[in-house]
């Protein structure tokens, strides 16, 4: 059995024996030992209300998920050079949920090794290398999608732009130049378009346009009505393809859509998929278009050694049974509204609350310093979320100035759940700038 250490011994040995860039949570880490539906309980029994998970789709530890991974552990774990039910079960039923176009699936185990491999369809398809990326994006740890992800190519040790990356401005009606609803999606397409047109000037053509389907560490944002419309428009023109990356928002968590691609009326070439598609089992999805996927047909087989194994794929058929039979999707958007509706009431009392945003159980609130001129206040952001877990719920922060309250629990979150949120974020709103 594995020993309880304390919280400071476990410090001393993670800094001693673990890669030495691991961050933790909070100002004085929590040590989680058990979770529950959107529960999660310190080694003292403590109950802390995770409204920061969106891995855990729906809910920690799942019974209907556990009991299917148990089953399947106890009977067969191998890869897919066998004939298993499992694996063309799941491609059958997460196609089923996707536009017709979107038709042939490869399982990977990561978000990261999605993108990746995506990235090898493209050069299959249209043998270009030149790539346009949102401002702030992430795509993943792997070195491709580093060199893809503003969020870390020009963060704190990042190494800068490759020479065949060009970033699109954020779509940010609350900050970026365009704030008039109507007239931002064309604008901000306009900036992919001038992606493109930056790569070709230096003899790259454009293979593929990486944009989330909601932006997350740009800081829960929405996109705003046309905008990848215009944007993959752009793109196709110049012969690139179009990748959604919906690694964090797919699975229902939009509320209004299953995918939150659906939401902008386009179809992407290529779709990429991870965090909730196993409720925290490692795992990751590309699915794209059978000719695309003839592209990639070269004499080399793709192979990856878990990668859609009997397991990984009887735990993500019962992450889309759950969702379907526990309406996870439908409780998705009642419950993100009514959470939205009372961030708003909270808005008309407290300065700090600059914006509301965001669709089903995806929002974010910009903690600012000033309403008018938007400033962001990252200090007051921190303080929220310290003294939110004080009284034990879980939030983080994210976006260009980590000033974003960040909100995506699990989607069994409740409407009770949300109701206590609310009540405990105005007790703190009250306090602030103290809120201790
Ligand atoms: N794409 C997006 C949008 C993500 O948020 C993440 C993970 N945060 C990834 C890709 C990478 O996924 P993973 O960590 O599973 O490799």
């Amino acid at each position: 059995s594995v020993p309880a250490r304390g919280s400071d011994e476990l410090l001393r040995l993670r800094a001693r024996h673990l890669n030495p860039t691991l961050s933790v949570s909070y100002r004085e880490p929590l040590k989680i030992v058990r979770g529950e539906g959107a529960w999660l309980f310190d080694a003292d029994g403590r109950a802390y209300l995770d409204m920061v998970n969106n891995v855990c789709h729906v809910g920690h530890c799942h019974p209907r998920v556990v009991a299917a991974g148990q089953r399947q552990m106890a009977l067969l774990n191998t890869n897919t050079r066998y004939l298993h039910d499992n694996l063309v079960e799941y491609a059958l039923r997460l196609t089923a949920t996707l536009p017709p176009a979107l038709s042939v699936v490869f399982l990977t185990n990561s978000g990261s090794e999605a993108n990746d491999l995506a990235l090898r369809l493209v050069q299959a398809h249209v043998c270009a290398r030149g790539t346009v990326v949102v401002d702030h994006a992430y795509h993943g740890n792997l070195s491709s999608l580093i060199d893809l992800s503003p969020y870390k190519f020009n963060g704190k040790g990042g190494p800068g732009k490759p020479s065949h990356v060009e970033v699109a401005p954020m779509p940010d009606t609350y900050r970026g130049p365009c704030r008039d609803a109507a007239a931002a999606g064309a604008h901000y397409a306009r900036g992919v378009a001038g992606a493109v047109a930056r790569l070709a000037g230096r003899d790259l053509r454009t293979g593929v346009f990486l944009c989330e389907s909601l932006l997350g560490c740009g800081g829960q944002i929405v996109l705003p009505d046309g905008y990848l419309a215009a944007a993959y428009a752009a793109v196709r023109a110049s012969g690139g393809l179009c990748l959604a990356d919906e690694v964090q928002v797919g699975f229902g968590r939009a509320g209004e859509h299953f995918w939150a691609f659906q939401r902008q009326g386009v179809v992407p070439d290529i779709l990429t998929l991870g965090k909730p598609i196993a409720n925290g089992h490692p795992m990751g999805a590309v699915v794209t278009t059978p000719e695309i996927a003839a592209s990639f047909v070269s004499g080399m087989e793709y192979f990856n050694t878990y990668g859609g194994n009997p397991v990984s794929c009887a735990i993500a058929l019962a992450v889309l049974d759950v969702i379907a039979d526990e309406q996870l999707q439908q409780q998705a958007a009642s419950v993100g509204e009514f959470l939205q509706a009372g961030l708003r009431t909270l808005q008309q009392d407290y300065e700090p609350i600059g914006d509301v945003r965001g669709c089903g159980l995806f929002l974010g609130v910009e903690i600012v310093k000033d309403r008018a001129a938007r400033t962001p206040d990252s200090a007051v952001a921190r303080t929220i979320v310290e003294a939110m877990k004080q009284r034990q719920i879980l939030l983080s922060t994210d976006g260009p100035d980590d000033n974003v309250l960040k909100i995506k629990p699990p989607l069994v979150f409740s409407r009770d759940n949300a109701a206590e949120f609310l009540h405990k974020l105005a007790e703190v709103l009250a306090r602030l700038p103290a809120a201790a």
